[in-house]
């Protein structure tokens, strides 16, 4: 198979198609040349006047510079957030604070493929996602939330359960404005004022959010963005006058973070890394299960911290298997994430690209067997093929490490209980997939696989109606549905 520019592709047995260029119009979105940061109601410039470059990193392009907010804006932010919380938003009935969920909710899907374009060009996924996943699920937060605002005393928390204050909340960069809306959407309902912090490489979508809640008519102060790097983020969860962080990234950090919160009054909630064991069985639909492994890991290009990146394979089905994903993967399309046809973007940043590059690398060197389907990556930008690595062992470090990238990692079992040993032998505990048609089989390994979701014929399935979070070091407290309201209540 080859593939050409131009997004045509030619299958070896001579079957075709073509795919005309089918891109997203960037004129229903206006980016400024400047943007600042969201506090106290307004936007403003940092007060040391810093800013910094958000690229797009399908083409390297530069597309706005951002305020970096410093010590001082992080006080100023977090002071904002303590004002709105004591004089306006704690005292709100609850029904009065869903009137504006609601509000957000439904700007956000009137500016919907506003938000879409934004978050394809500043994060690089494609936009059948940002357009059918991203956005609808940012909504849908609200959505669920707001219906929960004026009813929080039959939650199951007592009779009165309190907020807790202000919340700092620092997202990653893999689901911009939907990891804004997990974080903003159950604080704001549970009746927190809230300080967000973005992640350096996609701020955009949570700044057009902030006008969002300006044109919502949300009070000023109950939420502030503070665009930064790691620095405002570290800034903002030892700032005094925060009683709540909520942290969505990388385990190291979240490790940083909790012991800045350990001996303190702080609140805490992590969601951390992971490296899920997607399992397949020998009576498992094996169509469906090649698509479910194909969302398991190459949906946003493998930046997902639930990702399936390890593929554990019954022995003996997993050579139809194999033969089957690897024909699966020559037809995903990568290239120009605006283009509706496309299935693989681009990588988000060229510190993630490396550290894929340098796991693949570690994959061949300690003996596993590398393949890719042939694709052309673009010249300009962050790319990296979808990539299959099989004779992997336990002890790999492919095996072991999350790689945050479109990188599987299969292994085989021959019984339930290997497969189980397997599955749970690593630090991590956040999600796993089963494949199988026996229903007796999925509860006994749900109830034996230590991860905080188990998808049991499907895979990357959200909804904010169900809780999500991990065991070991995938960290602790859940988001979405009932659970995510405690998370934001003194409970
Ligand atoms: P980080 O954990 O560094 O980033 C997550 C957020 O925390 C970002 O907003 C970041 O800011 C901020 N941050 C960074 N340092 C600190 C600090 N000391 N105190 C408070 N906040 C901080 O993830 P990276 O972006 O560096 O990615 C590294 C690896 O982490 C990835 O390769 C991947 O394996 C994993 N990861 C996991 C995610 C998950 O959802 N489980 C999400 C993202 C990454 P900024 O980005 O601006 O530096």
């Amino acid at each position: 198979m080859t593939r050409k520019a131009g997004a045509e592709l030619t299958v070896a047995d001579g079957t075709a198609w073509e795919y005309a260029p089918a891109p997203e119009s960037r004129d229903v979105v206006r980016i400024d040349a400047e943007y600042g940061l969201f506090l106290d109601g307004e936007f403003r410039p940092a007060a040391d006047g810093t800013t910094f470059a958000t690229i797009n990193p399908a083409t390297e392009e530069p597309l706005a510079r951002v305020a970096e907010a410093g010590a001082a804006d992080v006080e100023a932010a977090v002071k904002a957030a303590r004002r709105a919380y004591k004089q306006v938003w704690r005292r709100m009935p609850g029904s009065e604070r869903a009137k504006y969920l609601y509000r957000i909710a439904r700007l956000l899907q009137e500016r919907s493929r506003e938000f879409a374009v934004l978050e394809s060009l500043d994060n690089g996924k494609p936009i059948r996602e940002s357009r059918d996943v991203d956005i609808p699920l940012a909504a849908a937060h609200f959505f669920y939330y707001a219906g929960w605002a004026d009813k929080l005393e039959y939650a199951g928390f007592g009779p009165d359960p309190r907020p807790l204050g202000v919340a700092g909340q620092v997202i990653p960069w893999n689901f911009p404005l939907l990891m804004a809306a997990w974080k903003l959407a159950p604080a704001l309902a549970a009746g927190n004022t809230c300080v967000l912090k973005p992640a350096e490489t996609t701020p955009l979508t949570a700044l057009l959010l902030a006008e969002v809640c300006q044109q919502a008519g949300l009070p000023p102060g109950v939420v502030n963005v503070l665009t930064g790097g790691g620095d405002t983020g570290a800034a903002l969860v030892r700032q005094p006058g925060v009683d709540k962080i909520a942290f969505t990234g990388s385990t190291e950090v979240g490790k940083q973070i909790a012991s800045v919160a350990a001996g303190t009054p702080v609140k805490l909630t992590l969601e951390l890394g992971g490296k899920a064991a997607n399992i397949v069985f020998d009576d498992a639909p094996v169509e469906q299960a090649i698509e479910g492994i194909v969302s398991g890991i190459f949906f946003n290009q493998g930046h997902v911290c639930c990702a399936g990146s390890r593929l554990l394979v019954q022995e003996s089905v997993a050579e139809i298997v194999l033969d089957r994903l690897r024909r699966r993967l020559a037809t995903l399309r990568l290239g120009d994430p605006l283009d509706k046809n496309t299935d693989i973007g681009a990588i988000n940043s060229r510190p993630q690209l490396d550290k894929i590059t340098e796991l693949a690398a570690a994959g061949v060197a300690e003996g596993a067997e590398r393949w890719s389907p042939p694709c052309q990556l673009p010249d300009r930008g962050y790319w990296f093929p979808p990539t299959v690595f099989t004779g992997v062992s336990q002890s790999h470090r492919i095996a072991r490490e999350e790689i945050f990238g479109p990188v599987l990692s299969v292994l085989t079992f021959r019984t339930p209980e290997e497969a189980v040993a397997k599955a749970n032998n690593t630090p991590y505990g956040l999600s796993a997939g089963v494949w199988t048609e026996k229903g007796s089989r999925i509860l006994w390994l749900s109830q034996r696989l230590r991860a905080g979701v188990v998808w049991a014929n499907t895979y990357n399935r959200f909804d904010p109606a169900s809780p999500f979070g991990g065991y070991q070091e995938s960290g602790y407290g859940r988001e979405g549905g009932r659970h995510g309201l405690a998370a934001y209540l003194d409970v």
